[in-house]
């Protein structure tokens, strides 16, 4: 079983989901008391919340990368970024150590192919929606990505925020998020990616007959994947 790295914390609300979730599947996978090797390197999302407003990312690339050194130097084998915002610094934390980054949109992509599905609704902060960092390597595999209109994208970044990073969920914005999941489904998605890690704290399967693409619930799943080869 390889050792894998959490850089974690952003917020720690969606963190707690990565761990319960990789050992969850270790232990479906190998039966038993077994449960997942892994190292949790946990920020304060504060500080990186604040070099978002500013626009600093070297600086919140540096304090991922040095988060994921020494995640490297305590053992880890692979490193995952428990955020899609953050991902922007991606290259900046894959260039900084010399084990592998298994990068959140890879893997959502992976999923998306194997779904056989070719036009996608994208919920996320305003930086993975509207920036394209993340849009791209949808794109780069032959994936149409649609997003909200600028009001509705607005409103997503909003939740994420002020409520669903602060523990919050809320019907009403719960009843946001899905209407606005049903309008891009009108408009041809065939499915939608919950781009940011914290929503699916609030919006489930159930609640939807658009399939759902968790990138917190699909990272956590290949990293499982990779640690049991
Ligand atoms: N966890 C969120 C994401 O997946 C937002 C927090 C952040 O800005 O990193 O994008």
């Amino acid at each position: 079983m390889k050792i894998i790295g959490l850089i974690g914390g952003m917020s720690w609300e969606s963190t707690v989901t990565y761990y319960q979730q990789i050992n969850r599947l270790t232990a479906t996978q190998l039966g038993g008391l077994h449960s997942a090797k892994l190292l949790l390197y946990s920020v304060d999302f504060e500080e990186i919340e604040a070099c978002q407003t500013s626009g600093d990312w070297k600086k919140s690339a540096q304090i991922l990368a040095q988060a994921a050194q020494s995640l490297e130097r305590a053992g880890a084998e692979l490193i995952l970024i428990c955020t899609n915002t953050m991902h922007k610094v991606a290259p900046q934390v894959q260039a900084s150590v010399s084990i592998p980054l298994l990068h959140i949109a890879d893997a959502t992509a992976d999923a998306l192919e194997e779904a056989h599905i070719s036009t996608v609704a994208l919920l996320g902060t305003k930086y993975t929606m509207c920036e394209t960092f993340y849009t791209n390597k949808l794109i780069q595999r032959g994936i149409q990505v649609l997003i909200p209109d600028k009001a509705d994208a607005e409103l997503v970044n909003r939740v994420i925020f002020q409520e669903l990073c602060l523990g919050q969920h809320k019907d009403s914005s719960k009843a946001e998020f899905l209407r606005i999941i049903n309008a891009l489904g009108a408009q041809g998605a065939q499915g939608v990616i919950l781009g940011c890690t914290e929503i699916g704290l609030l919006i489930s399967q159930s609640d939807t007959a658009l399939p759902i693409f968790d990138t917190t619930l699909i990272h956590a799943e290949r990293a499982v994947r990779i640690a049991l080869q």
